[in-house]
């Protein structure tokens, strides 16, 4: 996207050794499962998560032992880790000293001026922003009365209360969600919220659902902003493993043209031209393709007769043809595969691609 949108005029803030808005680069984010106290298991799953593209990991934060385990896990990732508080500024106290790169709790939520003090002020110290994360679900009694019910106008004003306690401490590495499971609410939401203030947004669908229909819902409630320019941080929630969060999140970004590091496949519907197990290869190749970590697109194609041609714009792909398969390279045919090895001679040929990707 080459025209300054709201995503590249937000204020920029650092997350770890990331830096949030500002630009028009979006990160993935996401939720662990396990309980924080179980550093072990924590830690396994954020692997996983790394692996799978996950560039910020938040986990939840409901007491000491949670709090007193963030240092331990950090020692053992790679990815700015958040932290997520309700109330207990003491909790955020604790998890800012174990070295949380950004910790996620509304200041009007936690109570006396002195305790909203020494958070800020211990939040300064280590140069670390805060994420005001705002939810339909739980708006303040004051705002609920003023609207009757959870409305945009209601959700940008939650923020603004927010926001206004941490710049009244001159606080401003700011971060905010306005999440709600309602798209057309958490769409109008955030696009009030992108008129009103110039703080990163990290989008989200709330309680979307489960992997298939949570998936759909939050494309279209997250495709919706980011075609208008809007999310600098994004995590697709799912009653699922996290790891098929980032690969939808990951799917989502490279439909927009918002992702630089990862492969994408182009694969035609079938019909009845078909001369290849056109569905197996394309699910085994997307498997494959998951980690490259390169912006390669690679088809794949149930016959030749469309074949190529309808690919043109694939820097590699296979197309079928009786008994063997034809390999090509932007719209032209390499060479002639047989159906055996086709699938390993594509593989074998994505990966010197990526290798001379990175080497350029
Ligand atoms: Fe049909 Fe061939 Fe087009 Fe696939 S590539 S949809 S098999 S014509």
């Amino acid at each position: 996207m080459s025209e300054m949108t709201h995503r590249s005029k937000t204020r920029p803030v650092r997350v770890g050794n990331l830096t949030i808005g500002g630009s028009d680069e979006l990160f993935i984010q996401s939720m662990c499962t396990t309980k924080t106290h179980d550093v072990d298991a924590t830690v396994e799953e954020i692997l996983r998560l790394e692996e799978a593209g996950c560039q910020i990991v938040r986990v939840a934060c409901p007491d000491e032992r949670a709090a007193y385990s963030i240092g331990a896990i950090k020692a053992r990732i790679n990815i700015p880790l958040v932290v997520d508080i309700h109330f207990d500024y003491k909790l955020a106290l604790i998890a800012i000293e174990q070295g949380a790169d950004k910790i996620r709790i509304n200041p009007g939520n936690i109570g006396r001026q002195e305790k909203v003090e020494a958070v800020v002020k211990a939040a300064k110290e280590k140069g670390i922003p805060i994420r005001i994360g705002v939810n339909a679900g739980s708006l303040e009694k004051h705002i609920l009365k003023k609207y009757g019910y959870p409305t945009a106008d209601g959700m940008v004003e939650s923020a603004l209360h927010h926001i206004k306690i941490l710049e009244d401490l001159d606080f401003h590495d700011i971060i905010v969600s306005l999440k709600a499971s309602d798209v057309n609410l958490a769409v109008e939401a955030y696009t009030k919220a992108a008129a009103a203030f110039d703080y990163p947004l990290h989008l989200g669908i709330t309680e979307s659902g489960t992997l298939f229909a949570g998936s759909i819902k939050s494309a279209a409630g997250l495709g919706t902003l980011l075609s208008a320019g809007i999310g600098n941080t994004l995590r697709v929630s799912l009653s699922a493993d996290p790891v098929q969060e980032i690969k939808v999140a990951r799917e989502l970004l490279k439909v927009f043209g918002l992702s630089s590091n990862a492969a994408t496949l182009i694969s035609c519907p079938t019909c009845g031209r078909i001369e290849i197990d056109l569905i197996t290869i394309a699910n085994e190749v997307e498997e494959y393709i998951s980690t490259i970590k390169a912006p390669l697109k690679v088809a794949v194609l149930g016959c030749a007769v469309n074949g190529p041609g309808e690919a043109r714009e694939a820097d590699i792909g296979i197309a079928g043809a009786r008994g063997e398969g034809l390999l090509f390279m932007k719209g032209k045919t390499v060479r002639k595969v047989p159906e055996e090895t086709m699938v390993d001679e594509l593989k074998m040929e994505i990966d010197k691609l990526a290798e001379e990707y990175f080497e350029k």
